[in-house]
């Protein structure tokens, strides 16, 4: 029995996805047999890879899942964990499919692997790693702007992906659209403005748009609004991060922050920005003057708050200890972070779960954007920036002239400004994650669904299922 199975119960980390499909298919009237073609996934791609690490020649283990090619390219992030094996980074791509139909993302889901701990490697051995992965993918041909396109997740991030895409122009030289074949670069290298911060800032979107609705907060007895919401976030990673970095920006009280080695708790508030440079300087976020060390990391997840975001891994919250959970809202940040019976007895006892499926889908809908703008070769409000300020003046002298009445210069510098790209980035993924949300929630109220997760699986296999009939193949 895999380490996932014994937090899973009876069941593997994919099974666990198969059961929340199951659940969603209950609501859908269609052929049993078009469900699990939906459900199966496409393809797998295990590999062994031998590189030299010093004097020594080490096999490197490795995974990319195509789960569903009903949309081209297929997309999702790869993940450097000496956890990874096929069953996680089967689940991991099923879930992209079913996120990438939610925030209406035109891609077919996938995820990538391999089994190293970026932790104990220097960077020039993961790069060799990364490039040797890269060129196994070209082979087989899984990876191009129209097949597959990676993007970063769990250990990686924009090094990485810089480091697969120069792999992939070396050996596709002349390729005018080589730039799309990854997603989550360094701007200098095709990036675009907000990848980095999507998915925190994605969770922090989905979560203020819950907090609005006077409904769901009476249901959990919570004020409406995030201001003064008590919030519990474990990982302190690249989504951790951000999403914390928002939250406490918009007047939220960040009272814990967990991460490997332990937890720190401040019932007044955390200041997320000096933990930050706290965990820089120190390598480790306990000791933080302003905090309580709390030495079993796990421990922080039991702590009564309003809001809890695990964004670290998956199965974190699982049978034994979801009954001592006391947070009324769970943000699912990471992929996977409740298991099935987790999720049985938390619906139980009344908490809001807000699923990965849509929550964590901020970093996919910009990676789309990124994908974008690197097949039509020119940078978001490249064109349109400096007409919109000419616009703008011309409206602003009309305006002045009618009201006999000079507008001040800060008034007009913010008046005047036209959208740059980080602006339009933001506008394009906080219409995504605020629409995601409401559609899941009308199909909750008018289905009289339990719950947000299987709302949510219930919208992505109805638009799934549309395309597969817009394509002809199911009658
Ligand atoms: P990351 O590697 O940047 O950060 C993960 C953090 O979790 C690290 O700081 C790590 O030290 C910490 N961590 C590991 N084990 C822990 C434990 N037991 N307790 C507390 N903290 C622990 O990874 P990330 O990109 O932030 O991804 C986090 C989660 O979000 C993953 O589930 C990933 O699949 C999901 N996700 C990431 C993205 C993305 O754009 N990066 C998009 C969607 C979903």
């Amino acid at each position: 029995m895999s380490k996932n199975q014994n937090k899973t119960g009876s069941y593997s980390f994919f099974n666990c996805i198969e059961k929340n499909f199951d659940k969603a298919a209950r609501f859908i009237s269609i052929e049993k047999g078009l469900l699990e073609q939906i459900k199966a996934c496409n393809s797998v791609y295990r590999m062994h890879f031998p590189v030299k690490i010093g004097k020594e020649v080490k096999v490197i283990e490795a995974y990319r899942v195509q789960h569903s090619h009903h949309k081209l390219p297929c997309k999702g992030g790869i993940r450097y964990s000496m956890k990874v094996n096929q069953d996680e980074i089967m689940t991991l791509a099923a879930l992209m499919t079913y996120k990438c139909a939610i925030v209406d993302v035109p891609f077919g889901g996938a995820k990538g692997g391999i089994k190293i701990d970026p932790q104990t490697i220097s960077s020039e051995n993961i790069e060799k790693i990364t490039r040797r992965y890269t060129s196994e993918l070209i082979k087989k041909n899984f990876i191009g702007p129209g097949i597959d396109v990676p993007a970063p997740d769990y250990g990686t991030g924009e090094k990485e992906m810089s480091w697969i895409f120069d792999t992939f122009l070396s050996l596709r030289s002349g390729d005018v659209d080589a730039l799309a074949c990854v997603t989550g670069k360094p701007i200098s290298q095709g990036g675009v403005r907000g990848r980095k911060e999507a998915t925190g800032l994605g969770v922090f979107y989905g979560i203020r748009e819950l907090c609005h609705v006077k409904e769901e907060m009476y249901s959990v007895g919570l004020d409406v609004g995030l201001v003064g919401k008590k919030i519990i976030i474990q990982g302190l990673g690249n989504v951790g991060y951000h999403a914390a970095s928002f939250f406490h920006e918009s007047g939220a009280i960040i009272i814990a922050l967990a991460e490997r080695e332990g937890a720190i708790y401040n019932k007044k508030g955390l200041n997320v920005s000096k933990v930050f440079l706290h965990l820089k300087n120190n390598g480790s976020i306990l000791n933080f003057p302003e905090a309580k060390n709390i030495e079993n990391t796990e421990k922080a997840l039991e702590l009564e708050c309003d809001i809890l975001i695990p964004a670290a891994l998956e199965n974190v919250i699982h049978k034994n200890n979801a009954n001592r959970i006391k947070a009324k809202i769970i943000g699912e940040a990471a992929n996977g972070p409740i298991t099935p019976e987790a999720d049985e007895i938390l619906d139980k006892k009344g908490v809001i779960i807000v699923p990965d499926i849509y929550l964590n889908a901020g970093g996919v809908t910009v990676s789309y954007f990124e994908w974008l703008k690197n097949l039509s070769h020119v940078r978001y409000g490249r064109m349109e920036k400096k007409f919109r300020e000419n616009v703008n003046a011309e409206f602003l002298k009309v305006i002045e002239t009618i009201c006999k009445k000079k507008i001040s210069i800060e008034e007009k510098k913010m008046i005047l400004r036209g959208p740059r790209e980080i602006d339009l980035v933001r506008s394009g993924l906080e219409d995504t994650m605020i629409n995601g949300f409401h559609k899941i929630r009308d199909i909750k109220k008018s289905l009289k669904i339990e719950n947000m997760r299987t709302a949510a699986f219930v919208l992505s296999i109805n638009k799934i299922i549309d395309s597969y009939e817009k394509l002809g193949i199911f009658p």
